[in-house]
């Protein structure tokens, strides 16, 4: 068995992140931006008020707070117009519309709730004094040009965006995220919905991954069930890499006579067979093949086939690697780690391993922790304590955890 973190290297040694592209804004979500970014206007682009109500100069407002004052009213800006004519002067005030410019003259928003027209429109009498520049959002306020708005690396969320958007930027240069194909094996599954023949299984890794990829924001492609047949499965993986940047298969690459995952890929492409130690998800094959068109090695992520060895193998190795690809940065490929103290013992015996325990993980607020509780029977075959988990504990060699112990927690839901 070779250490958990040895297994990472190599597969992360060999998931080199993708030249980046050009893409519209809109379709840049979630990608890692491989450019920095700096302003090139100012935010807002010209100074406006954030309230409905009055622009006025401020000097005109002394004492309204104690004895209101009125002012003649001479014209109305509203948003979307480019301003007035003619300044505001002593004596004087414009209507206003949130987001409309400042009329020159005026340095003070009285908001309209302090403030009442006559009923001809001719006046407005002010109740309040306020200060030069009142409710008014300054040009350049919120943003300069010359500022640094993103660093190349980040991974693009709606708000940066929204920001991009706003300095006018229409594209930009981001890591394209891979495609991955995604394949099962075995004899005994079927995924035609026909009722079990003696020794048969469904199907559900290949749904699951394709999901859990989804979920990661990675296009899928679905690339079937392939018998355990050295030839079909050769063909399956070729086909794969012709089409996909990536490719997960589920089953075939244990100590059986018929897991031919790993013999195919020792075969065509560039493989290590790695018995990790680690519980569940011990084996694992992942290779690269080089796809004839272009020469480009494409990583092969080969799973256990059990549900639960395949979703934490998934966990530990193939979201981690594809987010490499991603370009995310070493800090940013995994589920985010919390320590959380067990409420009941989490239990293992010593064998040298790693356990990954499922579990639900809920924060207290009147403790301020996160607390754990196992989410049932933990064989790698025990797919409904997975489907009842939302979090994996990591149990490290050892005795079990006692309750009130902490332990790490990878959080899977976000
Ligand atoms: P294998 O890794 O091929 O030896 O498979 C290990 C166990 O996982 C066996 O009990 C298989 O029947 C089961 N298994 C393999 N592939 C799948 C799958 N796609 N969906 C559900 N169970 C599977
Ligand atoms: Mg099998």
């Amino acid at each position: 068995m070779i250490p958990l973190d040895e297994a990472r290297g190599a597969v992360l040694a060999r998931c080199a992140p993708a030249a980046a592209i050009t893409v519209p804004l809109d379709a840049a979500l979630g990608h890692v931006i491989a450019e920095s970014i700096r302003s090139t206007e100012f935010v807002p682009p010209f100074a406006n008020t954030a309230m409905d109500g009055f622009a006025v100069r401020a000097a005109d407002t002394v004492g309204a707070s104690d004895a209101p004052v009125t002012l003649r009213l001479v014209g109305t800006v509203r948003a979307g117009m480019s301003g007035l004519d003619s300044p505001v002067g002593a004596g004087e005030a414009v209507r206003i519309m949130t987001g409309a410019p400042m009329p020159p003259g005026a340095d003070a928003v009285v908001m309209v709730e302090l403030a009442g027209a006559s009923a001809d429109g001719s006046s407005v009498q002010i109740a309040a004094e306020v200060p030069v520049g009142n409710h008014v959002r300054p040009a350049g306020d919120d943003i300069e040009p010359g500022d640094l708005l993103l660093e190349a690396g980040t991974a693009l969320t709606a708000a940066h965006l929204g920001v991009l958007a706003t300095i006018g930027v229409g594209h930009v240069v981001v890591v394209p995220r891979p495609r991955v194909g995604v394949i099962s094996t075995g004899d005994e599954l079927i995924d035609d919905g026909s009722p079990l023949a003696p020794g048969q299984i469904r199907d559900s890794n290949r749904l699951t991954l394709r999901s859990l990829l989804s979920a990661s924001g990675f296009e899928t492609i679905d690339l079937g069930l392939v018998r355990d047949d050295e030839d079909a499965i050769e063909a399956a993986l070729l086909a794969g890499v012709a089409s996909c940047d990536a490719l997960v298969t589920s089953g075939g690459v244990s100590m059986g006579d018929f897991d031919f995952i790993k013999v195919v890929l020792d075969r065509i492409g560039d493989m290590r067979w790695m018995q990790i130690a680690i519980k569940p998800a011990k084996p694992l094959a992942f290779g690269t093949i080089t796809r004839p068109s272009d020469g480009e090695a494409v990583p092969v992520f080969g799973l256990p086939g059990n549900p639960v060895s395949s979703m934490v193998s998934f966990e530990l190795f193939c979201r981690p690697g594809l987010r490499q690809m991603s370009g995310f940065g070493a800090a940013q490929l995994d589920r985010p780690t919390v320590m959380a103290i067990a409420e009941e013992p989490l239990a293992r015996r010593p064998d040298g391993k790693i356990h990954f325990a499922r579990v639900r993980c809920a924060y207290d607020l009147d403790s301020a922790t996160y607390r754990v509780r196992s989410s049932g029977a933990q064989g790698s075959h025990h797919m409904a304590s997975m489907a009842a988990a939302d979090a994996l504990a990591v149990l490290p060699d050892g005795p079990a955890i006692a309750a009130g112990d902490a332990v790490r927690v990878m959080l899977l839901t976000l």
